[in-house]
C-alpha cells in the first residue's frame, strides 16, 4: 500500500459525493469510478455510488485478470472497460461512467455533444463528444468500440449509445470538472434548441481560451 492510500480513497468518496451534489447522477445513482495509481487501480465495487463508503472501493492490479475473481461476472465487466482504457492511455488517471439527465438524453439520440459552450473548451474538449455505438454494457464489443474512440488523442470523454457517458481525466477532479461542463451543455443546447439552435464557436476559440489560460497559468 503506498502512502497516499487513504488520501485516493477519500478523493474518490469526495467526488461521488459532489456527482450527488451537482445533480450529475440519474434516479438510481448508478456510476462506477475508478482512479489510476502506478500499476493499480481503485475501483467503486458497487451499481450505486450514493453515500459511498471505504468498504465500496477496492484496489485492482492494473496489469493482470488473475486477482478479478472477488468480483462476480456482471462486475469484471465493468472493471475491463476501466482497466483496458487505462492501459491504451497513459494520461488517462481517473474515470467515471455514469448516467446524468441531459447527456444521457443525447446517448439515446445518438447525437453527439457539440462543443458550443465555453467552459467545455476549459476543459480541454474542443470537439464534438462523438457516440460509441451500443453494444451490451462492458461486452468486447463495447470495450473496443471506446478504445477505438480514444485512439484520438484529443478523445477525452464519449457517449454510450442509449446509456450513458465515459469521462476520463488526468484526475478524479479533473474528471469531475469535465463531466460537469458536459452536463452544462448538454442541458444547454437542449434548452437552446426551442431557440433556434446553439451556434457554433469562431473557428480559433480552442486556441484563443488555450493561450489565455496559458498566460492566467504565468501570471498566477
Ligand atoms: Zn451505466
Amino acid at each position: 500500500m503506498s502512502q497516499n492510500t487513504p488520501t485516493r480513497e477519500q478523493d474518490l468518496i469526495r467526488v461521488a459525493d459532489a456527482l450527488c451534489q451537482r445533480g450529475l447522477l440519474f434516479r438510481g445513482a448508478h456510476a462506477n469510478l475508478s482512479a489510476r495509481a502506478d500499476d493499480r487501480v481503485l475501483i467503486t465495487r458497487g451499481g450505486s455510488v450514493a453515500k459511498l463508503r471505504t468498504e465500496d472501493l477496492a484496489w485492482l492490479p492494473l496489469s493482470t485478470q488473475d486477482r478479478h475473481e472477488d468480483f462476480d461476472a456482471n462486475y469484471r465487466e465493468i472493471i475491463n472497460m476501466h482497466t483496458k482504457l487505462y492501459q491504451h492511455r497513459n494520461d488517462v488517471g481517473a474515470i467515471i461512467h455514469c448516467h446524468p439527465a441531459h447527456v444521457a438524453a443525447f446517448a439515446v439520440a445518438h447525437q453527439p455533444i457539440p462543443a458550443v459552450y465555453e467552459p467545455l473548451l476549459r476543459q480541454g474538449i474542443h470537439t464534438d463528444v462523438p457516440v460509441v455505438a451500443w453494444a451490451p454494457r462492458g461486452s468486447e464489443a463495447s470495450v473496443n468500440g471506446i478504445i477505438d474512440a480514444f485512439s484520438a488523442p484529443e478523445t477525452v470523454a464519449v457517449l454510450l449509445a442509449n446509456h450513458g457517458v465515459l469521462v476520463t481525466g488526468a484526475d478524479i477532479e479533473n474528471a469531475l470538472d469535465r463531466l460537469t461542463a458536459l452536463e452544462e451543455t448538454a442541458e444547454l443546447v437542449l434548452h437552446a434548441h426551442a431557440l433556434g439552435g446553439a451556434k457554433p464557436l469562431p473557428e480559433a476559440a480552442y486556441h484563443e481560451v488555450a493561450e489565455r489560460m496559458q498566460q492566467y497559468r504565468k501570471a498566477s
